[in-house]
């Protein structure tokens, strides 16, 4: 049975809005080496704007992305059909929708000539055997210089429109990882999708040395594999549920997916990382009593 000072260190915790789903989990935080985090709604508040929008057709080209946006769960999604709404554009139409997840989406507009729209990121657009005109090369440009992630729309081999899409930062997220840092974990490091101009822009402003960028999901499940000592994994999304699985220790902010938050053995309630560095020195503490 779970010894009373794993259930009120459990309880404190929870108190905290840090959960527990185990007294397991409990002991996993107290001999944590390595704690990783994913980027996008993790680190950042995944209440991504459309900042930018180079196309011939600016209109067309945002009810086509819309209209594949409309079809997926990603953050990126969100930003695009909401900036459509905003400007009374009505999203096109389309079938067969399928995300394609590290990359972005595809779809058949209906009514179309039979080619298929893609809206994603470099990997999708070379998927498409795409490729930019020198304006659309620069803006992307642009765009990875101020670290904001680059969004590319096509329809079949061509490019119709790059866009910009900007993301906040959840307030106090560098003290979070300060607070974890003095709390002695070794390793904090960043796992992200997102291509490395974005990644190191984060990573510097929450004071992470370590981050690997451009990482499809199954990279991120082997690199889990390959941190050392016991690694937790920290994540929000759909994409995020066999990474928090596979970690010695899945924790979910409480904002995320139901599958996120079901795959994870610790949940943040409150969304705040900050209260991370608490529990880790409660689950030692713990620990060194039972032990
Ligand atoms: P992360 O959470 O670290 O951004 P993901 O695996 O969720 O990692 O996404 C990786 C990258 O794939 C994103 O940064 C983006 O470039 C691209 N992407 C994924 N889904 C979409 C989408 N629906 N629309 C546009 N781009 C997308
Ligand atoms: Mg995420």
């Amino acid at each position: 049975s779970t010894p009373a000072v794993m259930l009120s260190a459990m309880a404190a915790a929870a108190r905290a809005g840090v959960l527990f789903k185990s007294s397991a989990a409990l002991d996993t935080l107290a001999q944590v080496g390595t704690i990783a985090f994913d980027k996008t709604g993790t680190l950042t508040q995944a209440k991504m704007t459309l900042t930018r929008l180079v196309a011939d057709d600016e209109a067309q080209a945002l009810a086509l992305a819309a209209g594949l946006e409309a079809h997926s769960e990603h953050p990126i999604a969100q930003a695009i059909v909401t900036a459509a709404r905003e400007r009374g554009i009505t999203p096109i139409a389309v079938r067969d929708a399928q995300a394609i997840p590290g990359h972005g989406i595809e779809a058949f507009p209906v009514g179309g000539e039979g080619e298929r729209a893609w809206a994603g990121n470099l990997r999708l657009m070379e998927r498409q055997g795409a490729s930019l005109l020198p304006a659309q090369a620069a803006a992307l440009q642009e765009l990875s210089a101020q670290g904001s992630s680059a969004v590319v729309l096509g329809v079949g081999s061509r490019v119709l429109a790059v866009m910009g899409v900007a993301d906040a930062l959840r307030p106090g997220i560098a003290q979070a990882v300060a607070g974890l840092r003095a709390a002695g974990i070794a390793h904090l490091v960043m796992l992200t999708g997102d291509h490395e101009a974005v990644a190191q822009a984060v990573a510097r402003e929450v004071g992470l040395t370590e981050y690997r960028a451009g990482l499809l999901p199954e990279d991120k499940l082997r690199l889990i594999g390959e941190l050392p000592g016991l690694v937790a994994m920290v994540g929000d999304g759909v994409n995020d549920a066999p990474a928090l699985a596979r970690a010695d220790l899945g924790v979910a902010v409480a904002s995320g997916t139901d599958v996120a938050i079901e795959s994870a053995d610790v949940v943040l309630m409150q969304n705040d990382l900050g209260k991370l560095a608490g529990a880790v020195r409660l689950a030692r503490d713990a620990n060194r009593t039972v032990r």
